[in-house]
């Protein structure tokens, strides 16, 4: 693009709210281009689910996000929830099956979720500006002028800015769209990593690494419990995975990183398959039996474990025994960071964004979408879900605007 091209609605981002935000814009007839720093559009899409992108769930309401942002949410699924969302993608042509309440694609690939999206875009004569990473916001006459690092130009008379959090930075969100909001006076809440393993400091971990779980998970933060996850719990050699500890990490993550809390504990029920009266009569019985401590809790926990907690098993007593595998208590010392989180807690204050159109309250004409606003799901394709229905209330409203 030699000179300055104007657009009616220019999109910042082509991950999964800004593809779907310049969809919306372009079906109510204004003429919209995606900036994309990348050479390609939807990476962390590619990466999401494992490779299979688990794009929405049955059960989708403001309640299995933040509290400060379930107004927000509320108000959005109420004009793209999750029937919309589903029929959103049935047009586009994705088969899409359940399992457990998490929808993913029919072929189990995320690459099938962004190649109807590129069809999408594709049918509509989207263009998209690749390798444009806007380096500067202005507010102009027409609307808003945008820079890229090498020169480029873009002029929109509404302006999209769908540029994720900061997780993943190498998939292309690495939060350097937060100084615009902040430039145009938002407030940004501190972002922090989720859905993000944890450190911790106890050779436990480290003796243990490889080995995998299942277990109750309870994130204590100054003594409060904060979150409780059931599920996989995989020891590193660095602290704690899997997916209960990926659960309840959000909160540690807030705990330890943006209000620098004094303590902040997992603890683990070990064997909740059994209560404490039932485990301590089963290592009773097996003291009196006089197994050596290695053997005490063989088959009910991995073989491993007896060694790693030879310390404990050697005390023999069954209660304190019993009372310490069901509330064991990990330090945590901090989080993996942002090469690991699968998403970012922070971001945009959802106050400052008009509920009905995902407008800012501060200035006319900007939009935001998707990961960048301070809205963080649980794990099971709430994520995907809010960059869905947020970048088509943002993409349809920025047309409906008076341009
Ligand atoms: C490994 C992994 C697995 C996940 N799995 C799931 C899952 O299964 N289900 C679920 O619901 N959620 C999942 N998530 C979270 C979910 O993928 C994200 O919340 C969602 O993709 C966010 O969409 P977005 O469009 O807001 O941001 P992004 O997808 O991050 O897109 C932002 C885009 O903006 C571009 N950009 C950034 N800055 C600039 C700039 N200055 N100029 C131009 N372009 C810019 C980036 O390159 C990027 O393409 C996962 C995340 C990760 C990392």
């Amino acid at each position: 693009m030699a000179a300055t091209a104007h657009f009616e609605v220019a999109v910042i981002g082509g991950g999964a709210a800004g593809i779907v935000a310049a969809i919306a814009s372009k079906c109510s007839g204004r003429s919209v281009v995606i900036c994309e720093r990348l050479p390609r559009l939807g990476k962390k899409i590619l990466a999401s689910g494992n490779g299979r992108c688990n794009l929405l769930n049955e059960n989708l309401s403001e309640f299995f996000y933040n509290p400060s942002a379930r107004h927000l949410v509320k108000s959005i699924f109420s004009k793209f929830g999750k029937p919309e969302i589903a029929t959103f993608f049935k047009v586009l042509g994705l088969h899409t099956y359940c399992e457990e309440g998490r929808i993913f694609p029919a072929t189990n690939q995320s690459s099938s979720v962004l190649k109807v999206l590129e069809m999408g875009l594709k049918r509509l004569s989207v263009p998209v500006e690749y390798d444009f990473q806007v380096e500067n916001v202005a507010a102009s006459a027409s609307g808003f002028l945008l820079s890229s690092a090498s020169g480029r130009k873009v002029s929109c008379s509404a302006l999209i800015i769908a540029s994720g959090g900061k997780s993943y930075p190498a998939l292309g969100s690495d939060g350097s769209c937060y100084k615009f909001a902040g430039e145009f006076g938002h407030a940004i809440t501190a972002p922090v990593p989720a859905a993000v393993p944890l450190t911790a400091k106890d050779p436990i971990c480290h003796i243990l690494q490889g080995q995998k779980i299942f277990a109750s998970a309870k994130a204590v933060v100054d003594g409060n419990t904060v979150g409780e996850a059931d599920g996989e719990v995989l020891f590193t050699k660095y602290g704690l995975s899997g997916t209960a500890i990926l659960d309840i990490s959000r909160d540690i993550s807030v705990a330890v990183n943006r209000l620098h809390s004094k303590s902040a504990v997992v603890v683990l029920d070990m064997t909740p398959f059994m209560d404490e009266p039932e485990l301590r009569t089963e290592l009773a019985r097996r003291l009196k039996d006089g197994f050596p401590p290695e053997e005490l809790i063989a088959g009910i926990l991995p073989n491993k474990f007896g060694a790693a907690l030879a310390g404990l098993l050697e005390t023999k007593d069954a209660a304190a025994i019993a009372k310490a595998l069901k509330s064991k208590e990990f330090t945590i010392t901090g989080t993996r960071g942002w090469n690991e989180a699968d998403f970012t807690a922070g971001g945009v204050a959802a106050s400052e964004i008009e509920p009905e159109t995902m407008e800012s309250r501060l200035k006319k004409g900007l939009y935001f979408a998707g990961e960048i606003v301070d809205v963080d799901g649980c794990r099971g394709g709430y994520n995907l879900a809010w960059a869905w229905a947020s970048g088509y209330v943002a993409g349809q409203s920025a047309a409906g605007r008076q341009i």
